[in-house]
C-alpha cells in the first residue's frame, strides 16, 4: 500500500478524527498511486495516522476512512460500515415512511457514498473516485442486505467532476424503476421519479421538519415556496390546512407534486400550484396585497462554498424579507438554507436582517435542522448543512 507521509503539524486534524487531509498538508507520496486507491497515511514522525482514498485532482487529497491500523480496508470492512448504517435506519422503515437515506457519506465512513432508501428500489450517489472503485463491492453488499427491486445510479452531481470522474445516470442493479414510482413518508403518498427528478428524486432531508411545520397549519393559509413535490404542501394539507398555494420553477416539480395532491385524494380547490420564479412571485403577490398566515421558504444551496457566502448572503436577506412581507401579524415564516457554508448563527443574523429591512418585530419559535438519518459526527462539522427557523411576525 502507497504511504502518504504528511507536513509536520498537519496530523493535528487527523487524530482529531477530521476526515479530509488537503493536499497542501502532503510532505511525501512514497510510490504512485491511482486516484481512487487506499493508501496509509502517516505523520512526519512516520507514525500511522489512518487509511484513505487518494485522489490527485482533488483539493482534498485524501478522503479518510479507517484510523485503526489493524483493520483491513477490504469487502468485510465494507459490509461492516454498511450494514452499521443500514442498521442504524432500521427503525425510520414504518407503515408510514419508506423513503430516507440509509448511507450518508462521511457521516457513515463512506467518504462520497450517498445511498437513499424509495420503498423497493436504492439511489445511489458516487461522489468520490475510492467509491467509484469499490462499486461492485458496494453493489452487492447492498445487494445482499436490502434485496431492491433496482439500483439506480443518481450521481450526476458536480461533486463528481472535482474528482475528476465523469457524471454517471444509470441503472446499476436489478429492474429499472417506472417513471413514477410511490414512496411514502409521514403516512403521505409521494411519485417520485428516481432517474430524472432533482438530486436523488426526492428531499428526505426535510421529513422531520414537514411534519413538525404542519402541527401548525390547521384552518391556515399556506404559501410553500420552492415546493418540488410537494413536501410540505401536502403535509399542511394533510393537517388541515385552509388553502396552499406552492411555487417551483421547475415544470416536472409542479407536475409531480399536483400528481401528489391527486393521490393522497387532497380537496384539489385548496390547492393551488404555480410555476414561477419564486423572487417574481413573492414579489407580485406584494402588488396584490396577497397575505399569509405561514410561509415556508425552501431554496436550493445559495452558497456552494464559502467564497459565496457574502453574495448568499444577500439573496437569502431578500428573500426572506419578501416572504415576512407576505405575513399576517401573528404569522409563521418557516425559513431553511441548506449551504454548509452558511451555519445556523449566521442565518440567524441574515434573518435579523431581513426582519429589519421588513420593518418586522419577530421571534423564533422553533429551529429546524437535518434528521437522524443525515447524522453529523462532531469530528466533521461540515456534514451538518441542513438548518431553519420557525419565526412568528409580532
Ligand atoms: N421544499 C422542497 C425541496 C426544495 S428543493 C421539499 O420539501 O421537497 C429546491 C426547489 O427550488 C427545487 O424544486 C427547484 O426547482 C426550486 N427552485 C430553484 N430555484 C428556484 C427559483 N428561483 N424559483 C422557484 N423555484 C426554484
Amino acid at each position: 500500500m502507497v504511504e502518504i507521509k504528511l507536513k509536520r503539524g498537519k496530523e493535528k486534524a487527523v487524530l482529531q478524527r477530521h476526515p479530509w487531509v488537503f493536499s497542501g498538508a502532503l510532505e511525501k507520496i512514497k510510490g504512485s498511486p491511482e486516484n481512487g486507491d487506499v493508501v496509509k497515511v502517516t505523520s512526519a514522525n512516520n507514525d500511522f495516522l489512518a487509511y484513505g482514498y487518494y485522489n490527485n485532482q482533488s483539493r482534498v487529497a485524501v478522503r479518510l476512512l479507517e484510523w485503526d491500523e489493524s483493520q483491513q480496508i477490504d469487502e468485510n470492512w465494507y459490509a461492516q460500515k454498511i450494514n452499521q448504517a443500514i442498521a442504524s435506519r432500521g427503525h425510520l422503515n414504518t407503515k408510514d415512511t419508506n423513503a430516507y437515506r440509509l448511507i450518508f457519506s462521511e457521516a457513515d465512513f463512506l467518504p462520497g457514498l450517498i445511498v437513499d432508501q424509495y420503498a423497493d428500489f436504492l439511489s445511489v450517489q458516487i461522489l468520490s473516485t475510492g467509491i467509484e472503485k469499490a462499486k461492485p463491492i458496494i453493489i452487492s453488499l447492498l445487494v445482499k442486505a436490502l434485496q431492491p427491486k433496482g439500483i439506480f445510479d443518481r450521481s450526476d452531481a458536480t461533486a463528481r467532476t472535482h474528482e475528476g470522474i465523469t457524471a454517471e445516470n444509470g441503472l446499476l442493479w436489478g429492474e429499472a424503476p417506472a417513471a413514477f414510482i410511490a414512496v411514502k413518508e409521514n403516512g403521505i403518498t409521494y411519485h417520485i421519479n428516481i432517474a430524472e427528478g432533482q438530486k436523488s428524486g426526492f428531499y428526505c432531508d426535510q421529513r422531520d421538519n414537514r411534519r413538525l411545520l404542519a402541527s401548525y397549519a390547521k384552518g391556515k393559509t399556506v404559501l410553500d415556496c420552492f415546493s418540488y413535490s410537494g413536501g410540505f404542501t401536502l403535509n399542511a394539507l394533510a393537517e388541515g390546512a385552509k388553502a396552499v398555494t406552492s411555487v417551483d420553477s421547475s415544470a416536472l416539480a409542479i407536475e409531480t407534486l399536483k400528481q401528489n395532491i391527486t393521490l393522497n385524494k387532497f380537496e384539489k380547490k385548496k390547492a393551488n400550484a404555480i410555476q414561477s420564479d419564486v423572487n417574481k412571485q413573492l414579489r407580485a403577490f406584494k402588488e396584490e396585497g396577497k397575505k399569509f398566515d405561514i410561509v415556508v421558504l425552501d431554496p436550493p444551496k445559495y452558497a456552494p462554498s464559502r467564497s459565496a457566502l457574502d453574495r448568499a448572503a444577500r439573496a437569502y436577506k431578500d428573500l426572506n424579507r419578501l416572504g415576512l412581507l407576505l405575513l399576517e401579524s401573528g404569522g409563521l415564516l418557516a425559513t431553511f438554507s441548506c449551504s454548509g457554508a452558511v451555519d445556523i448563527e449566521t442565518f440567524k443574523q441574515i434573518i435579523a436582517w431581513a426582519a429589519l429591512d421588513a420593518g418586522k418585530e419577530v421571534q423564533v419559535i422553533k429551529q429546524f435542522s437535518q434528521p437522524e438519518d443525515h447524522p453529523v459526527r462532531l469530528s466533521f462539522p461540515e456534514g451538518e448543512y441542513l438548518k431553519g427557523l420557525l419565526v412568528r411576525v409580532l
